[in-house]
């Protein structure tokens, strides 16, 4: 019997995880995907936010100023990509300076350190290709881009390291209620626990109905993005946001850890929770409100094109609760979610330790993580890094420079893997330009060649997304 089941993998499934491995407990973490971090964790905005919108009133706007200081130790406890871009909410006319001030104020409540309130030209100075329309912004220092995957990934990783079962392809479908546990039935699996944690996205309104009375519902709401390639330069420093709206913070344009230019998302309700796909309709009205703040934004240097599906809901929070003896929503998050994780996760389990889940510490627990990124190795010292690990002596991306020794590395630690957008999302191959054109049968062989899985049944990235068939020899006989 485990002590804690969690539904769901991605960043609050997998920051819980983490929290409770330093305690003396038998966890089980479950996805219905073959990897961590495939839903709102993986296709988001990145950003680790100030705190300058949320409702104060909410859980969301208690937790944010406190998320994103624990995100920031994290990035350097896991070694996470993370840059403190900083955030700037321009205005483009007077309505938009008295939101400013209105966002300033709530800013303030909500806890957050060194705000500024700048003019056309500051801002201007500050970020040379923002329009010339531009009369005023809110600048938050507190804020940065963070490679958000990763952040999910690392804290799997480590909570995995340390002792928590992880079990992928495992799609919950029924929860029964017994007299001292909970029977988590899967399509293929069923595993009794005393406690549940639902984590399930997008879902979370179905696992909480499997065992108390409706209480919210998911509203899945889309976002669509525009990924621009290094090539389109610098064009901004900071994250640049328009004026939020009480429904959304607006079509941004950002920079990413990985230097590339981000802009979107739009907010668009849908019926069906998967689909991620995008439309030349959207995009084009994404293009056309980014352009308000960025005018010399070039589209031509596009090479990816992804939306996101937010977990919002009628409750209009975070639902966080117990909702039946010994089970636990951390349900409905929508952004700033990826911001509170850490904190979501530490409330959550509170909550547990109410309802009589015993955190005794192990006596040993390691918390950190430390990855090799071979370009950031001072060129001096590549040669004898080579030398003494020669797998970094030979680049399989080109366009990342991502070596041999990463790729290996990113299989060793310790989670599945099952595909090559697993191995992008780990070591950062074919994030770049040619998006995995060149690099991706190299990396299909490393794969097969270190966990024994046929290049056959190495996936592209979901369940089902073949990339081989056959052998050609096979082919032609059977022609
Ligand atoms: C477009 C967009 C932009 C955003 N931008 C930001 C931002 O810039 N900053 C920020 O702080 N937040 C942002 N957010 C919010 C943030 O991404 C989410 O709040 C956060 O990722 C939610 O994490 P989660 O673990 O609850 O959900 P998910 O990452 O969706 O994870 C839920 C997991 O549950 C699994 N699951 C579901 N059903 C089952 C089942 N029946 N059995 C087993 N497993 C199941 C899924 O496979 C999935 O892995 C954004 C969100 C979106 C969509």
């Amino acid at each position: 019997m485990f002590d804690v089941i969690i539904i769901g993998a991605g960043v609050i499934g997998c920051a819980t995880a983490y929290e409770l491995s330093q305690f003396d407990l038998n966890v089980l973490l479950l996805d219905k995907e073959n990897d961590v971090s495939l839903g709102a964790s993986r296709a988001n905005t990145a950003i680790v936010h100030g705190g300058y919108d949320p409702d104060p009133a909410t859980l969301m706007g208690k937790y944010n100023v406190k998320g994103a200081k624990r995100c920031i130790e994290l990035v350097d406890t896991l070694d996470i990509e993370f840059k403190k871009s900083g955030s700037l909410i321009v205005a483009l006319d007077e309505n938009d300076l008295k939101t400013l001030d209105k966002y300033y104020n709530r800013g303030l409540i909500n806890g957050v350190e060194g705000m500024e309130m700048l003019d056309g030209e500051e801002t201007r100075r500050r970020e040379p290709n923002l329009s010339k329309e531009v009369i005023g912004a809110l600048w938050i220092p507190e804020s940065g881009i963070i490679n958000p995957w990763e952040f999910t990934i690392a804290m799997a990783e480590v909570a995995v390291r340390e002792g928590v079962k992880l079990e992928l392809n495992q799609k919950v479908v029924d929860i029964e209620k017994n007299s001292d546990h909970y029977l988590v039935k899967t399509e293929t699996d069923q595993f009794q626990t005393k406690y549940v944690i639902n984590a399930a996205g997008v879902y979370s309104d179905q696992i909480h109905n499997m065992v108390a009375e409706p209480a919210f519902k998911i509203k899945p709401t889309r976002g669509q993005y525009f990924l621009l390639d290094r090539s389109a330069g610098e064009t901004v420093k900071a994250v640049i946001f328009p004026c939020p709206t009480e429904l959304t913070k607006g079509i941004l344009v950002s920079p990413t850890v990985h230097e590339n230019i981000l802009v979107g998302p739009d907010a668009e309700g849908i019926s069906d929770p998967e689909d991620t796909s995008t439309t030349r309709e959207v995009l084009d009205l994404v293009a056309k409100e980014a352009r308000r703040s960025v005018p010399s934004l070039d589209f031509r240097h596009n090479i990816r094109n992804y939306s996101g599906i937010r977990a919002n809901s009628d409750y209009n929070d975070f639902f966080i609760k117990i909702s039946a003896p010994n089970f636990l929503d951390l349900a409905a998050i929508k952004s700033p979610g990826l911001t509170c994780a850490p904190i979501i996760a530490e409330e959550g389990i509170k909550l547990l330790a109410e309802e009589g889940l015993e955190l005794n510490k192990k006596d040993s627990w390691d918390g950190t993580r430390k990855i090799v990124r071979f370009k950031e190795i001072p060129k001096e010292e590549r040669a004898d890094f080579i030398e003494k690990n020669p797998d970094y002596g030979r680049i399989i991306c080109r366009c990342e420079h991502i070596t041999e020794g990463e790729i290996v590395a990113a299989i060793r630690r310790g989670l599945p893997i099952h595909s090559l957008d697993a191995i992008k999302r780990r070591a950062g191959s074919g994030l770049g330009r040619c998006q995995g054109g060149f690099c991706g049968p190299r990396v299909q062989e490393i794969i097969a060649r270190e966990t024994g899985i046929s290049p056959l049944d190495i996936l592209l990235n979901k369940t089902g997304s073949y990339i081989l068939v056959g052998q050609t020899k096979n082919a032609d006989k059977e022609a």
